[in-house]
C-alpha cells in the first residue's frame, strides 16, 4: 500500500466533525485578540499535541481593528432607517455622521467609475469576488468618494450582512507602507436593502447619512504551530495552514479547515517514519481583519527556514460548501500539472484551474518564493448568477455560517484531495514542480509586458535573450528528472530557482507584501507593468518621464537578476 492509501484510510471524518463542532458550537465567533480566540487556539494547540506530541502557540504584536456600531439613514427621497454594520480598518465618522448623495457603481472596479464624478459621493457597490473588498475601498478613495456602502451577495431577499475589513495593506504595516492604509468610511448592508437602494438610485436622487465606528489598535496574536519531523536527511518541509480567526461561528470559514488540518497532523505523525520531508502545521491568526497578519508575521519571523527549506504552502479554507459541485484549484504554474491531475484522480473530472494572485487565502509567501495552492469546490455558473456571485457562499462572514452548511460527503472528498496533495509534496522523491511550466509562465509574462512596452521597447529588448535562455534552462532541468540526476541536487536547484520568482508574482518585491486582492498583482511582472504605464503616460522629456524611465530601468534590472541568478545556479550545478 502506498503512503497516500495509508493516509486516506486513516483520515477520520468523525475526528474532523468533533474538532469542527468544538470551534463552532463551544467557541463561536473568534475575533483576534479576544477570549474566544484564546479558547480556540488553546484547544487547537492541545489537540495538536495530542495528535503529534508537539505544538506551541506563537505570540506576536498584530495591527487589528474591532467593529463598533453603524447606521444608515435615508434622508431623501424619503425617511427610512436601514440596518448596517461597520467594516473594519475604516475611518470612523464624526458624531453627526457623513451626509451625501448615493451613486450605485456595480462591482466598484475602475471601469464602473468611467464617466462618473465620484467626488464627495457615497458609493454603493455589490460584494463581488473582484475587485476584492479592500480594493473596492482603495479605488473609491482614489476617486475621491466620501464613503462606501457594500451590499452583500446572496439571494435578492437575503437579510444577511457580511462582515469584513478593508485594510489594503497586507499584514502588519511598516513605517513605509502604513500610508497605503486608506482613510474612508465603509459600511455593509444586506442584499435585500442594497437592491432596494440601488433601484431607488436609478429612479431619483438618493441622500443618506452614515454613521460608523471601528477601532485601530495593536493586540497580541495567538498562533498554534507544530512540526511533524520525518526521518529523511534533509531539512525540507511542507507548510499546511488554516486560519482560526473568524467572523461568526464560521464552519465554512474556517472551523472545517482547522479540523482537517488537525486530522492531517495526526495522520502524518502516525506515518512519520515514511515521510520524505517534514510537515509544519500552522493555524493562522489575523487572517480576516489584520489581512494576513499571522502568515505575514510567520514569513517575516521564519524567513531563513522558509527560504532554505520550504517546498510549498497548502492553504485550507472554505471546504465542502453545500451546493458546490465544481472542483477548483488555485496555485502557481509550476504546480498546475500536479494539482489538476489530483482533481482528475479524486473527483474523476477535469475541474477548474486558477492562477494564484494575492487574494483571499493566506498568500503571504510570494515574495520569499514558496509556491501557493488552495482547493475548494465551486458553484456552477448558473448557481453563481442566482446567488449574485456569492463565490464562497451566501453565508460567508455571517452568523449563518454553521455546520449544516458543510456537505459531509463532499467533506470526505476534500479531505482526500488535500491528503493526496500533501502526500505528493511531502513524499515525492523529486519535488513535483513542473519546471518547464515555470519557464513557460515567465516567458509568457515577458511577452505580455513587452507587448505594451511602448517607448520603453529598446530599454527592455536587452532582456529578450536571457528570458529565452531561462525558459530553455528550465525545460532542460525538467527533462533531467527522467535522467540519472541526484534527486537531492535537483530539489535544491528547484528551490533556489523558486526563490528567484518574486518579480513575477509580486508588485512590492521580494520583501514587501502586496495589498489584499490588489488588481495590479494580476498583471504580468506587476512592478514593470505599472512603471511602463506611468512612463508611457508621461509627457515626453517631462520631469515625470525621466523619473519613470529610471524606474523602468531599475525594475528591468531586478528581473534580469532573478533570471540570471537561476541560470547561474543551474550552470554551476549541472552545466
Ligand atoms: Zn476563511
Amino acid at each position: 500500500m502506498n503512503i497516500y492509501e495509508k493516509f486516506k484510510n486513516e483520515i477520520s471524518i468523525d475526528n474532523i466533525y468533533k474538532d469542527m463542532s468544538f470551534l463552532v458550537d463551544n467557541v463561536g465567533e473568534r475575533l483576534s485578540g479576544t477570549g474566544e480566540m484564546e479558547k480556540a487556539t488553546k484547544y487547537i494547540c492541545d489537540r495538536l499535541i495530542e495528535n503529534t506530541g508537539v505544538g506551541r502557540i506563537d505570540h506576536f504584536p498584530m495591527y487589528m481593528s474591532y467593529p463598533g456600531e453603524a447606521s444608515l439613514e435615508l434622508i431623501a427621497p424619503c425617511k427610512e432607517r436601514i440596518a448596517a454594520r461597520p467594516v473594519c480598518h475604516i475611518d470612523s465618522t464624526p458624531e453627526s455622521g457623513l451626509e451625501g448623495e448615493v451613486v450605485y457603481l456595480g462591482s466598484g472596479g475602475y471601469e464602473d467609475y468611467a464617466g462618473i464624478d465620484a467626488k464627495d459621493k457615497i458609493i454603493l457597490t455589490d460584494m463581488s469576488w473582484s475587485p476584492a473588498r479592500p480594493e473596492k475601498a482603495r479605488i473609491a478613495c482614489e476617486m475621491g468618494a466620501k464613503a462606501l456602502i457594500i451590499m452583500n451577495w446572496g439571494a435578492s431577499d437575503s437579510d444577511l450582512i457580511q462582515m469584513g475589513a478593508v485594510k489594503t495593506q497586507w499584514g502588519n504595516p511598516t513605517p513605509y507602507n502604513e500610508k497605503e492604509i486608506i482613510h474612508l468610511t465603509v459600511i455593509s448592508i444586506s442584499r435585500k436593502d442594497g437592491e432596494w437602494l440601488e433601484k431607488m438610485c436609478s429612479e431619483t436622487k438618493v441622500v443618506v447619512n452614515i454613521k460608523a465606528a471601528a477601532t485601530r489598535e495593536w493586540i497580541t496574536a495567538s498562533q498554534p504551530v507544530g512540526r511533524v519531523k520525518s526521518n529523511a536527511d534533509n531539512d525540507e518541509y511542507v507548510l499546511v495552514g488554516s486560519h482560526v480567526d473568524a467572523w461568526g461561528k464560521s464552519a465554512i470559514c474556517n472551523a472545517s479547515g482547522d479540523a482537517l488540518n488537525l486530522e492531517l497532523a495526526r495522520v502524518c505523525n502516525k506515518y512519520k517514519a515514511e515521510l520524505q520531508r517534514d510537515v509544519e502545521f500552522v493555524f493562522w491568526d489575523g487572517h480576516e481583519i489584520a489581512e494576513g497578519g499571522g502568515s505575514t508575521w510567520y514569513a517575516d519571523n521564519y524567513w531563513a527556514d522558509m527560504s532554505n527549506n520550504c517546498v510549498a504552502y497548502i492553504n485550507i479554507d472554505n471546504l465542502a460548501i453545500e451546493g458546490t459541485t465544481v472542483p477548483g484549484v488555485e496555485g502557481q504554474p509550476e504546480l498546475k500539472e500536479m494539482l489538476t491531475a489530483a482533481i482528475e484522480k479524486i473527483f474523476g473530472t477535469k475541474g477548474v484551474w486558477h492562477q494564484a494572485y494575492k487574494g483571499g487565502g493566506d498568500s503571504s509567501f510570494f515574495g520569499v518564493g514558496v509556491p501557493y495552492n488552495s482547493f475548494a469546490t465551486e458553484y456552477t455558473d448558473e448557481k453563481l448568477i442566482e446567488l449574485n456571485h456569492a463565490f464562497y457562499s451566501p453565508w460567508l462572514h455571517t452568523p449563518d455560517d454553521t455546520i449544516d452548511k458543510i456537505d459531509k460527503a463532499l467533506m470526505k472528498k476534500h479531505a482526500q484531495y488535500v491528503t493526496y496533495i500533501l502526500d505528493q509534496l511531502a513524499n515525492s522523491k523529486i519535488i513535483p514542480y513542473n519546471l518547464k511550466d515555470l519557464g513557460d509562465d515567465i516567458k509568457k509574462q515577458w511577452m505580455w509586458v513587452t507587448d505594451k512596452a511602448g517607448r520603453a521597447k529598446n530599454l527592455l529588448s536587452a532582456l529578450d535573450e536571457i528570458v529565452e535562455e531561462y525558459r530553455t534552462k528550465m525545460s532542460e532541468l525538467e527533462n533531467m528528472k527522467s535522467k540519472d540526476i541526484d534527486p537531492a541536487l535537483l530539489n535544491k536547484l528547484s528551490l533556489l530557482c523558486e526563490r528567484e520568482t518574486a518579480m513575477f508574482r509580486c508588485w512590492s518585491g521580494k520583501y514587501g507584501q502586496d495589498g489584499c486582492g490588489s488588481l495590479q498583482t494580476e498583471k504580468a511582472i506587476p512592478a514593470l507593468d505599472y512603471a511602463l504605464e506611468k512612463y508611457n503616460d508621461a509627457e515626453v522629456y517631462s520631469h515625470e518621464y525621466y523619473l519613470w524611465e529610471t524606474q523602468v530601468l531599475r525594475i528591468r534590472n531586478m528581473v534580469f537578476d532573478e533570471l540570471n541568478t537561476s541560470i547561474n545556479f543551474i550552470n554551476l550545478m549541472v552545466g
